[in-house]
């Protein structure tokens, strides 16, 4: 027998509607590209994406199709966001950061059929343009005004081309399963991959990410998200936050220390999320310029481990409560996050901060468990490492145009992150697959000593690969970039290193290199690494 309950399917404009309908005076402030703040609230940005949509639809664009976008973290951007998903067309938030290849790549690969890009971007895209014929349109993220010269063909400004069209719009309806984003992943190994989210799967999120374990914002907050809608579905904010109905601060190209301790000071931005390099810019200018955080109280970190500096620094000087995520872009991406819970809440000093370098725990809606080379599943012990995997209505189950499985017989995902589970639930990545170390059959963090050695005099960036090794298997390479003007030597390292981690651990050899590869995301290119170190002789 099936339930008596209003078949009401989860669609993303949803959000936008009772965002504007019961927060409707709450604002929207983005420093703009052109450079003034700007300030909307959610009425404003439901009329206009209910014409971004209207104006889509004169176009041609319908239920399927996809939109691209390059752009930062405008109200712009997420009118149009909301504008191409109302409409049943795909919103591509594409990561100008890719290299130029991979952008080619990915265009065509998604077939766009519009651009909507920020005058930040119009020379990179020019310079491709050629070469992603797909894209019959381009539309400038600006006023007429601020209109640059442009080589690309059939080009307008966006107040221009929005301006033609009114708000006379109804949403489209269709079924809660259709795609509404597609984002490429990072690409660390081979080709990036599209990954496809539904409108089900983003609603599904956002009430996640607002639970009061995860990011947790009420109609009070005042939040900045920092992490950019091109990378992993926005951290699931441009969704969470309308739906909260707190008020969304968009810092525009801003990324820079001082640009967003300006708009947490002038917003009084009480949460925040963004990778632990942003925070690293945001603590040093703080530190330069003797600055405080008075409004700000919590701040979400993830997308690389979080450094135990940051978390002290935070916590204890400026009286933040940091948030330690982790996900993926697969994942929506938000799959575990680190606050205290009832047992852990009486934590002080050093305890706290170690169960805070956890990743943390799985919010309702995502399951995860952890299994060895053999599948078999290993206990949650908060000791034994294994291969880390996740299902829930918020994972991927394939790529977009791509045969390749990726679930399991029972559905799970395999995260290609290699972690523990204590029992309390707390996550704890260890290393990556790609990445693991196995020295005489047992597993050797690489991101632990990575870390480690970073709080070594001298050391501006560390690296560990796994080089081959005829008794172990494989042993780790520590491979260093020196600070400017630093001397430090093999001999330091290791005598630092030394007790720190286990003596088993410690790497057989250290290499010093001028720069270390890294993605379009910022992430250490182990692959390149191991190609450049392959047949390495300890
Ligand atoms: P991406 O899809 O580009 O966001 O990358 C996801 C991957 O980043 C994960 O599978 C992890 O390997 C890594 N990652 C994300 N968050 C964290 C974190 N808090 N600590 C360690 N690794 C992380």
């Amino acid at each position: 027998m099936l339930g008596l309950m209003q078949d009401y399917p989860l669609l993303v404009q949803t959000i936008l509607d009772h965002a504007a309908l019961n927060h409707g005076n709450r604002e929207m402030v983005t420093r703009s590209i052109e450079g003034p703040i700007r300030r909307r609230n959610y009425r404003d940005l439901r009329i206009r994406a209910l014409r971004v949509a209207k104006a889509l639809q004169k176009e041609g664009i319908a239920l399927g199709d996809r939109i691209a976008t390059m752009a930062w973290n405008t109200d712009r951007h997420v009118e149009v966001w909301y504008g191409v998903m109302g409409l049943g067309a795909i919103s591509h938030t594409v990561n100008p950061r890719l290299f130029v290849e991979q952008l080619v790549y990915i265009m065509n690969h998604a077939e766009d059929k519009i651009l909507f890009v920020d005058l930040t971007f119009v020379p990179l895209v020019e310079a491709i343009a050629a070469k992603i014929p797909s894209i019959k349109k381009y539309i400038i993220l600006t006023d007429e005004t601020h209109m640059p010269e442009t080589s690309l063909p059939n080009a307008h400004a966006y107040e221009t081309w929005l301006a033609a069209s009114d708000a006379d719009f109804d949403w489209s309806s269709f079924d809660e399963n259709t795609a509404a984003g597609l984002c490429y992943t990072s690409g660390t190994t081979g080709k990036p991959k599209g990954v496809l989210y539904s409108h089900r799967s983003n609603v599904l999120h956002s009430l996640m990410c607002n639970q009061p374990d995860v990011l947790g914002v009420d109609s009070r907050d005042n939040v900045l998200p920092i992490v950019p809608m091109f990378h992993a579905n926005a951290w699931a904010i441009t969704f969470a936050i309308p739906a909260a109905g707190a008020s969304l601060i968009m810092p525009g190209a801003g990324m820079d220390g001082k640009s967003i301790y300006d708009l947490l000071e002038s917003e009084k931005v009480t949460a925040s999320a963004a990778v632990p390099t942003v925070w690293l810019g945001l603590l040093q200018h703080l530190a330069d310029n003797d600055l405080k955080l008075p409004y700000l109280r919590r701040v979400l970190i993830g997308g690389a481990a979080c450094p135990r500096m940051m978390i002290e620094t935070l916590e204890n000087k400026y009286d933040c409560e940091v948030i330690h995520g982790w996900g993926m872009t697969e994942m929506s991406p938000i799959g575990t996050t680190g606050k205290l819970n009832y047992a852990t809440q009486h934590l002080q000093g050093k305890d706290k901060i170690n169960l805070k370098l956890k990743q943390g725990r799985t919010p309702y809606l995502v399951e995860m468990k952890i299994v060895d080379d053999e599948h078999n599943d290993l206990p949650r012990d908060g000791k034994t490492s294994g291969h880390l995997l996740v299902r829930g209505p918020a994972v991927s189950s394939g790529y977009y145009k791509h045969d390749e499985k990726v679930l399991d017989e029972n559905g799970w995902f395999n995260t290609g992150d290699i972690a523990n589970i204590d029992e309390l639930g707390y996550m704890q990545i260890t290393d990556r697959d790609k990445d693991v170390i196995k020295s005489g059959g047992e597993w050797i963090s690489s991101i632990e000593i990575e870390n480690t050695a970073l709080g070594c005099d001298g050391v501006a960036e560390a690296a560990v690969i796994g080089v081959a090794h005829p008794k172990w298997t494989e042993r780790p390479l520590l491979i260093i970039v020196r600070k400017p003007d630093s001397e430090v030597n093999r001999e330091d390292i290791l005598a630092y290193l030394d007790g720190k981690i286990a003596k088993w651990w410690l790497p057989e050899a250290v290499e010093f290199i001028d720069e270390i590869p890294h993605t379009a995301t910022g992430k250490i290119q182990k692959m390149k690494l191991r190609e450049k170190f392959d047949g390495y002789k300890f």
